[in-house]
């Protein structure tokens, strides 16, 4: 037997998470599809920004996550050279409560929020149910999704599929939307090794380590430092060809706290490689259909703002949908779920615009062997309060819309 829902959300990263818990806190009948059986995932986007945080607060999410998850910090954003360490971003202006980046895995973060949207009524998760293919209606609208879960397909019809599965979404392939790639200059190796508790903290939880030939990231997160080694797109066979000793001295050279610890990598296989490409849909979304986060628009690492931007999809999508929802409206359903891409486009345009510069800089600084840091950052760096400013001007790519009253007004919990 076919069953019938409001919503399903294909896809249980940041953005689809979200979603379906804030249309589940709305009193929308909500199933969420998850490929995976757990949230057991590494090397993601893990860096919920100051705005992210104060939206959550507005729930009474944000001091719980934090309180109850280990986490780092991060209350600047630095590049060290060589010589010298400039603050090219400095967050402690911007925001009374939450003057950081929280650093948090989503292997902690994703069951924290599926667990509070478990309390309402509407909401279901189907872990290890894996979308397969969109079903329309006699009129070409999409109408539901198929999937297979446990060996078994099942079809589940809806009055709106939400694609929120990530950079290779398979629902964007079943769809007649249509990618585009922006770019792909250079790719990311992440290893990580334990935090422990002597290590530093403060300043320089999230670091760009750069010098002739390299540029690593560092981030600090709450048991784990992660470090990532920037590649000229495609050259990871070289880097398996050069072995992993330059990387280890690299690290034990320039983060000597973590020395010993780098012992643990022995050979490239022990990289997670992540190819850094920026792409854009056209649409967003199609009569009965909507996608969100990576699947609308690939976020790449550079500013880590990809769990970011999915969720503030997600946090625009409700608004705009609740209300057409609960009335079960197709029309005025489709209307919202376009204007989700009218509003959000921009903003999105304009970090993957800034990512597209700043991966090409990258890549040619790689090549180049460039010692130092560029004039830019060493201006930033250098004069007091651009480090605040820079930080202001690039959260405000981040602006959260507020929750309406239908979302923060109405409960639908069941405990
Ligand atoms: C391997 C990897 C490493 C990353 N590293 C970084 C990083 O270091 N820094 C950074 O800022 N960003 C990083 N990102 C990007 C960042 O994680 C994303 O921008 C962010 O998580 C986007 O959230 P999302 O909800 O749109 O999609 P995702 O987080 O990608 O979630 C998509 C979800 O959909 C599920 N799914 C996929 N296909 C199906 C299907 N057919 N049926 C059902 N479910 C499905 C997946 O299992 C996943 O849980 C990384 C992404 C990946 C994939």
């Amino acid at each position: 037997m076919t069953e019938r829902t409001n919503v399903v959300v294909v896809g249980g990263g940041p953005g689809g998470v979200l979603l379906a818990y804030l249309l589940a806190r709305a009193g929308v009948r909500v199933v969420l599809l998850e490929a995976r059986k757990d949230f057991d995932r590494r090397f993601r986007g893990d860096s919920v920004a100051p705005p992210v945080l104060d939206y959550l607060h507005r729930f009474g999410l944000a001091e719980e996550l934090l309180a109850t998850i280990p986490h780092g910090r991060a209350t600047t954003f630095e590049w060290w050279t060589p010589e010298k360490r400039y603050t090219i971003a400095d967050y402690r202006g911007s925001s009374p409560r939450f003057p950081y980046y929280a650093l948090i895995p989503q292997a902690r973060f994703l069951p924290f929020l599926v667990e509070k949207a478990q309390r309402h009524s509407g909401f279901r998760v189907e872990m290890g149910a894996r979308f397969s293919a969109l079903l329309h209606d006699g009129a070409g609208r999409v109408d539901g999704v198929r999937y297979r879960r446990d060996g078994v397909e099942h079809e589940l019809r809806a009055d709106l599929v939400v694609g929120a599965d990530g950079r290779n979404s398979k629902v964007l392939r079943e769809s007649d939307l249509t990618p585009a790639e922006l770019a792909s200059n250079i790719d990311i190796c992440w290893f990580a090794v334990p935090r422990l508790p002597d290590d530093p903290s403060g300043a320089g939880q999230l670091a760009l380590i750069t010098e002739p030939g390299a540029v690593v990231g560092l981030l600090g997160q709450g048991d784990t430092w992660q470090i990532g080694f920037t590649l000229p797109a495609g050259r990871f066979g070289a880097l398996r060809d050069a072995g992993v000793e330059p990387l280890k001295d690299l690290v034990r050279r320039r983060t000597p706290w973590l020395g010993a610890r780098v012992a643990e990598l022995r050979e490239p296989g022990q990289l997670t490689l992540l190819p850094i490409r920026i792409t854009e849909v056209d649409r967003w979304s199609r009569p009965g259909l909507l996608l969100v986060g990576d699947a609308a628009h690939v976020i790449s690492p550079v500013g880590g703002n990809g769990i970011n931007f999915a969720m503030i999809d997600a946090a625009e999508a409700a608004n705009l949908l609740v209300e057409p929802l609960l009335r079960g409206d197709a029309r005025a359903i489709d209307a919202a779920a376009s204007g989700v891409q009218r509003s959000r486009g921009a903003l999105v345009a304009g970090e993957q615009r800034m990512q597209v510069r700043v991966e090409r800089g990258v890549a040619r600084r790689l090549a180049e062997r460039s010692p130092g840091a560029p004039l830019p950052i060493r201006v930033q760096g250098s004069v007091p309060g651009l480090a605040r400013f820079s930080a202001r001007r690039s959260l405000r790519a981040l602006r959260v819309p507020p929750p309406s009253q239908a979302i923060l007004g109405r409960s639908s919990t069941v405990d």
